[in-house]
């Protein structure tokens, strides 16, 4: 098993740099960690990029002498370490798992920390598919799912006692609501109800936000989105916020087989160099967007943290450093005016996903919601989802300002 802890090429900077949570330090040498982190030139040949190791087994020299560790891919990859080291170092954890995809990273987190019996309680509107999951998929293996606005605090509080869950999940900013939850009276909130924290960290990614140095135990990560950023591959992470769970994920992830594929890892791995100035670029554009849409005419409400009026903007000020790509908009008249609005774009792409460079639009309710469209956790039927990308900002308001007025007529 010792091959699934390997890191490769990590000397360099993981120990000098790894700075103690929440100081200056940490965010002035992030975007350094993000290109350094797991990149060590080629040994062999000096290749400034380390070569993608596409391979199944690993030759040895002797029976179990293993030449560094690695023996088999479903084990361990040399490629799928360097992605593993740098996001570890990133969210400020100690170890972190790749999968093949958000749900694969999700569904390992479950299975190990939820046994038949046991009560898992996540906010009301985390991603359609995270509901599926624990509902349609885990329900049959004995697990109680229950929810809770986990913005109000006092709600939340009186659900912890009286379900005793085992896991608490969230997700802030959520999906596609744009709700804050407070991260540190959350943390504070399950470890008095003897529960591990939660956090799906894909809207944000460490760049913005470190739920870890707030109290959170387990961080999840779609890396199919922000961190890869290229809307090119699909993939998932798991970061433990200390060794407890360390030898659980790795015996799961080896004797159940969810791994993220080499070639996949490299391109994410490549991504996350570049994940300060796209996340930075990203906010800025929906900042911009979110500003100029409060008070057009076909526009309900904008949600957008970084909105002074929004009721989470104060404790997104203090956790976040910036307010993410993702604006969500309420629209005004009936749901065919948000579906035409929608369908009405010519540089936003009408496509489920977002945290790519390139600006894409949909309708959770009939697309990346569908699954909750007919419980009590549906999102409205006149919300729209914009992940506002890094294309020139005067292009994407000049679209979404042509598409409002083709829905509005
Ligand atoms: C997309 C997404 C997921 C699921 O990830 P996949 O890579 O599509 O499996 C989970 N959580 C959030 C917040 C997402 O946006």
């Amino acid at each position: 098993m010792t091959a699934s802890f390997k890191k490769v090429g990590t000397d360099f900077m993981t120990d000098d740099l790894t700075p103690s949570p929440s100081s200056d330090a940490t965010a002035a040498t992030f975007a350094t960690r993000a290109i350094h982190v797991g990149q060590q030139p080629d040994p062999t040949t000096g290749a400034v990029i380390p070569p993608i190791y596409l391979t199944s087994t690993f030759q040895q020299d002797e029976v179990g002498n293993l030449r560094a560790g690695y023996e088999y891919s479903r084990c361990g990859n040399p490629t799928r370490d360097s992605l593993s080291s740098v996001l570890a170092d990133l969210e400020h954890g100690e170890h972190a798992f790749i999968y093949p995809s958000g749900l694969a990273a999700i569904d390992n987190v479950l299975r190990i920390v939820l046994h038949p019996g046991d009560t898992i309680v996540s906010g009301v509107d985390v991603y359609g598919g995270t509901h599926r999951l624990i509902d349609q998929v885990w329900a049959a293996w004995g697990i109680h799912h229950v929810t809770v606005d986990t913005t109000d605090l006092d709600a939340t509080r009186t659900i912890l006692e009286n379900t005793h869950p085992k896991l608490v999940w969230i997700e802030t900013p959520s999906n596609p609501l744009l709700n804050i939850t407070d991260l540190t009276a959350i943390a504070e909130l399950t470890h008095a109800a003897g529960a591990l924290l939660a956090i799906d960290n894909t809207f944000a990614t460490p760049a913005l936000q470190r739920p870890i140095e707030f109290g959170t135990d387990i961080v999840v990560h779609s890396t199919t989105k922000y961190l890869s950023g290229h809307s090119d591959i699909i993939g998932g992470a798991v970061v433990l916020a200390d060794d407890s769970l360390l030898e659980p994920f790795a015996f799961v992830q080896n004797a159940a087989g969810s791994v993220g594929a080499p070639f996949d890892s490299w391109l994410s791995r490549r991504s996350v160099k570049t994940l300060t100035v796209r996340v930075e670029r990203h906010s800025a554009n929906a900042q911009l967007v979110a500003e100029a849409l409060v008070g057009h005419p076909a526009v309900a409400q904008v949600l957008y943290p970084g909105l002074p009026d929004h009721p989470g903007h104060r404790i997104a000020q203090r956790q976040m450093s910036a307010f993410g790509g993702v604006v969500s908009l309420v629209l005004r008249g009936p749901e065919s005016t948000a579906k035409t609005f929608s369908e009405s774009t010519e540089l936003f792409t009408l496509a489920e996903s977002l945290g790519g460079v390139e600006s894409l639009i949909e309708y959770p309710y009939g697309m990346t919601h569908a699954a909750t469209a007919d419980t009590d956790l549906a999102v409205p039927k006149t919300l729209v989802r914009l992940s506002v990308g890094i294309e020139s900002v005067d292009d994407i308001l000049a679209d979404l300002t042509q598409a409002l007025e083709r829905a509005q007529r």
